[in-house]
């Protein structure tokens, strides 16, 4: 099998056999070792009928059905986990990403790019809620990963399965799949796509998704920098907290000898003994971090390092 398309599917029922139309015409070239994959997330508009519908007519198309609604970035990663193909093209299903940008995608792959990344450059979408906080969330998504992309979320990427398939995906955090990529060794490519405003059913989000997206990011940057070791973090931020300590009781000592200032009465001393506490705490935290580090590093054999060929 060349090639899986995979489609989270969410209440989309009238987009989906428009879908199905336009990737069977973008396929052609990969007719014989293609296959679709919908997974749908708990759909309760008729998707489902309509998908098992496609399934039943077209032996190349695959229906992975939730029992209920886990979010678009558990039914992407669902639908790596069963995709059979040497690359992996996940869209959306609501016609906003165009199949017909599948062949270009394949063939930047076919120049040994591991990850091709798409950029909505011309995005049909409400201008405030939307493209606005997605704009400078790409920003700084960009600037703290280190991983220039103009964006980030647009489902429409094309992976070779190796490269994603180790990957384990928590939150809206299908979108990072390039970052961990990147940090994984893998060459990564993007290209501009065409976008289309959505005709038929709703958006499924809201401005609150950049939010989570933007906790995502904090996440994110904790585990590519500190996933393997948490207490140079922690225990950073417990050793600033000491140092403010001593610093604070230096002085109200100072206070005391020198200008007659009580200890008691001085708010520096208790400022001193938050400190430490928070201090202390920072450093415990450290300590259960790492012993978490190594329970899922020994437990499941898995090496803090990667081998160039391994992945
Ligand atoms: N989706 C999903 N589960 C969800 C929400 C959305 O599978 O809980 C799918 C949805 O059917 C669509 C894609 O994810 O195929 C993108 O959703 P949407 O178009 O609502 O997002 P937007 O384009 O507005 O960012
Ligand atoms: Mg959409």
């Amino acid at each position: 099998m060349e090639l899986s398309i995979v489609i989270p599917v969410f209440n989309e029922r009238e987009n989906l056999r428009p879908l199905y139309e336009l990737l069977k015409e973008a396929l052609v070239p990969w007719s014989a070792n293609s296959e679709i994959l919908f997974v749908d997330d708990g759909s309760i508009d008729g998707s489902t009928q309509e998908l098992r519908e496609l399934a039943r007519s077209d032996p190349t198309v695959q229906v992975l059905e939730f029992v209920r609604n886990f979010g678009q970035t558990a039914a992407i990663a669902a639908g790596f986990d069963h995709a059979r193909g040497r690359i992996i093209i996940p869209l959306d299903a609501d016609l906003q990403n165009d199949p017909r940008d599948i062949p270009r995608i394949m063939e930047k792959l076919e120049e040994g790019f591991e990850v091709v990344s798409c950029w909505r450059r011309d995005r049909k979408d409400a201008w405030l809620s939307r493209v606005l906080p997605s704009q400078l969330a790409n920003r700084l998504i960009s600037w703290i990963s280190g991983v220039h992309l103009h964006d980030y979320g647009c489902t429409l990427k094309g992976y070779r399965r190796d490269v994603v398939q180790h990957i384990r995906l928590y939150g809206e955090m299908h979108r990072f799949i390039p970052i961990f990529a990147t940090w994984a060794g893998a060459r990564v490519a993007e290209i501009p796509v065409q976008h289309h405003p959505r005709r038929k059913g709703v958006s499924k989000y809201g401005i609150s998704r950049t939010i989570k997206v933007l906790l995502d990011l904090i996440t994110v940057k904790f585990l590519g920098s500190y996933s393997t070791k948490p207490m140079y973090l922690f225990g950073g931020l417990g050793l600033v907290s000491f140092i403010g300590s001593g610093a604070l009781s230096a002085v109200t000592l100072y206070q005391k000898y020198f200008q007659e200032v009580k200890a008691h009465r001085n708010p520096l001393l208790l400022l001193s003994i938050f400190l430490a506490i928070v201090g202390v705490q920072f450093i415990l935290f450290g300590l259960v971090a790492e012993l978490i580090v190594r329970t899922y590093h020994e437990s499941q054999d898995k090496p803090t390092y990667i081998v160039k060929g391994d992945s």
